[in-house]
């Protein structure tokens, strides 16, 4: 159903990226991915996804650019962007490094602006487009000590209901999914911060702090998300748009 359609989705050489950008390439999308790794497992990512990679680091506002010049002249100008690409710091605002700050906004949010100011044009001009931003629990709600990702959440997704009445009339749509807490190594390095943050063993952490907020008491899957992700770019999915769609085991109903 994606045959012909070109996809670009950032931070996915890991977890929730790398499981949207499986389950689009799987239904025909030629798959441009982003993220940091290993450059033996992107290579082996490359050839089972048929994909390409650029290694733009999403703070760089020069290197998304030239990721999406890259993209468009490889596959074709991107009618599918995924905004995924984020990072996470646990701590008390008094003592947040500034650094941390400046990189979470600038990674978790400013990057979405990027990308979008960037792609956003060719897929109103073709009539056709779906931009997906991964947000969070977190763009609804918050936890104590996120400050940052919870500014830059709540920001995506003011930014994602600004786009697509920008895009209303020109079938684009744009929307967030904001999952709670998925098994990735974005959850599991922050445990030890949280630990010492909150004082806690690591199955206090994991059971009465990321478990805690989900009622259904499991992690979400990736490929949960990479599913919903799916269905978005789905001609049956042409009237979401401006959405914040949670995949949070009722985490933000409670
Ligand atoms: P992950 O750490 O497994 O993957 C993050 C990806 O982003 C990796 O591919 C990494 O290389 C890439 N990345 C990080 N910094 C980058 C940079 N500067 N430039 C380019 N790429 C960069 O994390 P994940 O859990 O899969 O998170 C993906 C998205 O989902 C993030 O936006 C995160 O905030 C969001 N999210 C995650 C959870 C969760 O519980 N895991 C919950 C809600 C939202």
């Amino acid at each position: 159903i994606l045959e012909g359609k070109v996809a670009l989705v950032t931070g996915s050489t890991s977890g929730i990226g790398l499981a949207i950008a499986r389950s689009l390439a799987a239904k025909g999308a030629k798959v441009m991915l982003n993220g940091f790794g290993d450059p033996a497992e992107i290579e082996k990512l490359k050839s089972e996804l048929g994909a390409l990679h650029d290694g733009a680091d999403m703070s760089d506002p020069a290197q998304i650019e030239a990721m999406v010049r890259h993209c468009s002249d490889e596959l074709g100008a991107p009618d599918i962007v995924v905004n995924n690409a984020g990072i996470q710091h646990v701590s008390p605002v008094e003592e947040f490094p500034v650094e941390k700050w400046n990189a979470i906004l600038a990674i978790n949010l400013s990057a979405v602006f990027h990308t979008t100011r960037l792609t956003i044009a060719s897929m109103k001009a073709k009539g056709w487009g779906r931009i997906i931003n991964t947000a969070s629990a977190h763009s609804l709600i918050a936890s104590p000590n996120k400050s940052a990702y919870v500014a830059a959440k709540h920001g995506v997704a003011g930014f994602t209901k600004t786009v697509a009445l920008e895009a209303a009339k020109d079938g684009v749509t744009v929307n967030c999914i904001s999952p709670g807490y998925v098994w990735t190594p974005l959850v599991e390095n922050q445990i030890p911060d949280t630990m010492k943050a909150r004082n806690l063993t690591r199955e206090q952490v994991v059971n009465d702090v990321l478990l805690a907020a989900q009622p259904t008491k499991r992690f979400v899957t990736p490929e949960e998300i990479g599913a919903l992700a799916l269905f978005l770019c789905r001609e049956e999915a042409r009237s979401i748009t401006g959405a914040n769609l949670s995949v949070d085991g009722g985490w933000t109903a409670a």
